[in-house]
């Protein structure tokens, strides 16, 4: 069986270079926000980030998916990845219909990503926002999936400034608006997916959870590409060979996730040591303080 390596947490935390970088291995393909396909291949605003609109993407044109997807399968998946459908997975209270029809659609599109690049791991960044807090629960319990969890934490107040002062990826691609609220929105919503994700991720057992800072992989991708090769069982070297070697990596086609995926190639950038969150206002800072403070020491952030 294909192994999924997901990687779960706040946006704004590096999946998309991790997902590029990690796509570049021999045997692991990485499909961006794959919860996100169904919506996004009728979209015409959204397209694959090759620069093509799925039905016309060379990897994705030839997925068999009902088009244009069935309304009732896309409400279903939405409602079984939110974070209120948790208790009935863990509680297994899911009708048997609901499961199979879930278990149908997910083993379809991980089979055939990995069939597209005869790949061993199909890395899903579709992180644990609000609408997919359950994912990888719901992949591993109901879809029956080899699931491995890599969570993905970036200082709170690093990702608060990146989303405050820059924008969601979402609103600067003009598809929602930047929310008044977007503060609380931001300290809440790293402080919630980091939680979930930390208890969730834990029930899967310790073999198939792990915890990575995004500033740890810049600052030593060899040592954070080997542990993630214990987690999911590919050989690192290929990858950590060219990062020394200072190498471009293709974005390929990924689903969602920061602009960088448009590129079509990126190098990995050496770390900055810089302050964080010195460009959010005080009340902000004072916001992040409150809501996500013991957090972020507890990740080891000052
Ligand atoms: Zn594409």
């Amino acid at each position: 069986m294909t192994k999924i390596l997901y990687i779960a947490g706040y946006g704004r935390s590096g999946s998309t270079v991790l997902n590029i970088i990690l796509g570049n291995h021999s045997s692991i393909t990485s499909v961006g926000e794959l919860s996100f396909l169904p919506e996004d291949w009728t979209n015409h605003h959204r397209v694959c980030s090759c620069g093509a609109p799925y039905h016309a993407c060379e990897f994705w044109k030839d997925l068999d998916l009902d088009q244009p997807p069935n309304p009732q399968l896309i409400q279903l998946l939405r409602k079984m990845e939110k974070l209120s459908f948790v208790p009935r997975i863990l509680l297994g209270l899911v009708k048997d219909k609901d499961s199979q029809a879930y278990r149908a659609y997910q083993e379809k599109l991980f089979a055939y990503a990995a069939s597209r690049a005869e790949s061993a791991v199909v890395v899903d960044s579709s992180k644990s926002a609000r609408d997919t807090v359950g994912r990888f629960l719901a992949l591993r319990r109901l879809a029956r999936q080899d699931v491995y969890v890599l969570h993905l934490v970036r200082n709170g107040l690093a990702t608060m400034e990146s989303l405050l002062v820059t924008g969601s990826n979402w609103a600067i691609e003009g598809h929602v608006q930047t929310s008044k609220w977007a503060g609380l929105r931001a300290a809440f919503g790293w402080v919630g997916a980091n939680v979930w994700t930390a208890l969730l991720g834990r029930m899967l057992g310790p073999r198939r959870y792990l915890v990575l800072r995004y500033e740890d992989f810049l600052a030593d991708p060899s040592k954070a590409l080997r542990a993630l090769s214990r987690l999911c069982g590919f050989e690192a070297e290929e990858l950590i060979e060219r990062i020394n070697r200072d190498e471009w990596f293709s974005t390929g086609h990924l689903i969602g996730g920061n602009r960088v995926r448009f590129q079509g190639k990126i190098r990995l950038e050496k770390h900055s040591q810089r302050r964080y969150g010195d460009r959010l206002k005080p009340w902000h800072r004072f916001l992040f303080a409150i809501a996500g403070g013991g957090l972020n020491r507890y990740y080891g952030y000052e």
